[in-house]
């Protein structure tokens, strides 16, 4: 091994994004790399990220994890995507499904064709060429079923939703399986190195010290290394993302779990509903200019559809992200390094994402100053890009029915949100830039979903005869619905994998 290699890495903190960051390190470096994990349990972890977009099911291959077992340990159910209640407006609801809609022709994107066929008066809701969308409505789920050819079938996308503590402990498992070493306590004080400013141990309340060569930063929103011993700033974003509180309670599940999460737009922000095998899992996102805590907390109790199981538990937050996520031998992870609100369960998805540049970018001992500047600028164009499309619910709204609406309406927006809006509005056009996270499909349940509707669509869509663009959107619509009635209920499928242990 090179003698400039990394032989020590120290975690600190033991929420999600710490047990992740120890678990997918100690399978990719094996034994060659010590790790060491500190979290203290009496601070705690934030308990709450519970709904997860699809793309966690890499993490979980990559971690050899078998789904089913998966489920079970974490009282998992299956999404399938996001209902959104009175975002555009009142008395309005759509939904953001995992996967596609339809299926390209003539090298368009579908929804071209669907516009078309819209402004001719005979298309059917858009839902109905998403078999996501028409599972989640009538509570079926299966995982994609590839030997189908051309089924809808094999196009299904979900993630899934769970119970956070469970997945921590869940992943504690695997990580101090694979060797890493797991310290209680609550970290005092974090020494610098005079020459280079890099951090060379961390001292615990019991005066032990813990040293390392990289420390990965994910002690929440303390930013105990990257923030308090680096200084690395926080740009606030809060201007477009005004929501700066949340209350969470779990109640008592009374009906079949839903393959999807909903998100209700409220007059001083939104709440959350997430379906768990064990529970039901609610949110108050809010913002405190508008709403007091105690207001919020009996607009979430009003709205549980249950007995509650926990005390509320209140959260504050700043939308925003970190100006360096990696600054010299610290890498910040989780909510460490910035902070979205959860509207589209992606803060799970940027841990892993982050892990995953992390190891592209693994450095040695000599911190190469070019990979940490590539990767801080990955990071910030990732969270860019979410931060634009969680600003569109918000922005592309009718709603005029309280401050925060009235403000968000008529906010300035991004540039780059402004450009995209202004291009769909145009002509129907979307664009996933340089791969970013969210596809065409998202953008455009969203956009769609809120209310914006293009004046054109492509013009390539009108080389198709208009009886036969009928006959294919019908076929299309009846394929899915046939695909949905082969399904099985959601509720038997997590049977058929068997239930959480109690
Ligand atoms: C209201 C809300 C809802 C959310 N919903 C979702 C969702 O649905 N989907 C999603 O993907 N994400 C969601 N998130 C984000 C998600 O919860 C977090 O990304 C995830 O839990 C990671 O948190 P963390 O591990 O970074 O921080 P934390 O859970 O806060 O963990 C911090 C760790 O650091 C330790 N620590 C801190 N200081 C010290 C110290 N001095 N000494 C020792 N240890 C220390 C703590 O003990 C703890 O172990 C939500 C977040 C919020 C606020």
């Amino acid at each position: 091994m090179d003698e400039l290699a990394i032989r020590r890495i120290v975690v600190v903190g033991g929420g999600t994004a710490g047990w992740m960051a120890a678990a997918a390190l100690s399978r990719v470096l094996g034994r060659a790399v010590e790790i060491e994990l500190i979290e203290s349990e009496a601070i705690g972890t934030v308990g709450v990220g519970e709904a997860t977009i699809p793309h966690l099911q890499y993490f979980n291959r990559l971690l050899g994890i078998d789904e089913d077992d998966f489920v079970r340990r974490t009282a998992a159910t299956f999404k399938l995507g996001i209902e959104f209640v009175d975002w555009g407006r009142i008395g309005d609801r759509y939904f953001h499904p995992f996967g596609t809609y339809g299926q390209e022709m003539e090298g368009l994107h579908f929804h071209h064709f669907w516009l078309r066929q819209a402004q001719l008066g005979g298309a059917l809701e858009l839902d109905r060429f998403s078999i996501g969308a028409d599972a989640a409505r009538a509570q079926r789920f299966q995982r994609p079923d590839h030997s189908r050819a051309g089924s809808p079938l094999g196009t299904i996308s979900y993630a899934f939703q769970f119970d956070a503590s469970l997945y921590a402990r869940y992943l504690r498992e695997r990580a101090e399986a694979s060797g890493v070493r797991r310290t209680e306590g609550r970290i005092v004080d974090v020494a610098l190195d005079s020459g280079n400013g890099h951090v060379q141990a961390v001292t615990l309340e019991d005066s032990s010290r813990v040293a390392g060569d990289l420390f990965i930063d994910c002690s929440g929103f303390r930013g105990l290394l990257i923030s308090k011993a680096l200084g690395a700033g926080f740009e606030d974003w809060s201007h477009w993302l005004p929501c700066d509180r949340a209350v969470a309670r779990a109640c008592r599940r009374t009906t079949d779990p839903l393959p999807y999460t909903r998100a209700t737009a409220k007059a001083a922000g939104w709440q959350w509903r997430i379906p768990l095998q064990s529970r039901t899992g609610n949110g108050y996102v809010y913002c405190s200019d508008h709403l007091s805590d105690d207001e919020a907390l009996a607009g979430l109790n009003a709205a549980l559809d249950g007995d509650p199981l926990s005390e509320p538990n209140f959260l504050k937050f700043k939308a925003g992200v970190r100006h360096k996520a990696w600054d010299r031998n610290v890498v910040a992870l989780g909510l460490a390094s910035g902070f979205l609100e959860p509207l589209e369960s992606t803060s799970i998805h940027l841990i892993q994402s982050a892990i995953a540049r992390l190891l592209t970018n693994f450095p040695d001992r000599r911190f190469n100053q070019h990979d940490i500047d590539y990767y801080n600028r990955r990071t910030r164009v990732e969270y860019e890009q979410v931060r634009d499309f969680i600003i569109l619910h918000y922005a592309a709204t009718t709603r005029d029915d309280s401050p925060l609406w009235r403000y968000c309406r008529s906010m300035a927006l991004p540039t780059s949100l402004e450009e995209r809006i202004a291009i769909f509005r145009e002509n129907g056009r979307l664009y996933r830039h340089d791969n970013e996270l969210f596809s065409e499909t998202s953008w455009l349940a969203v956009m769609h979903g809120q209310g914006l509707v293009p004046r054109r669509y492509h013009p390539l869509a009108d080389l198709l005869p208009e009886g036969e663009l009928d006959k294919r959107m019908t076929h299309i619509a009846n394929a899915m619905r046939l695909a949905v009635d082969r399904m099985p209920s959601h509720q038997q499928f997590l049977d058929q994998i068997g239930r959480t242990a109690a």
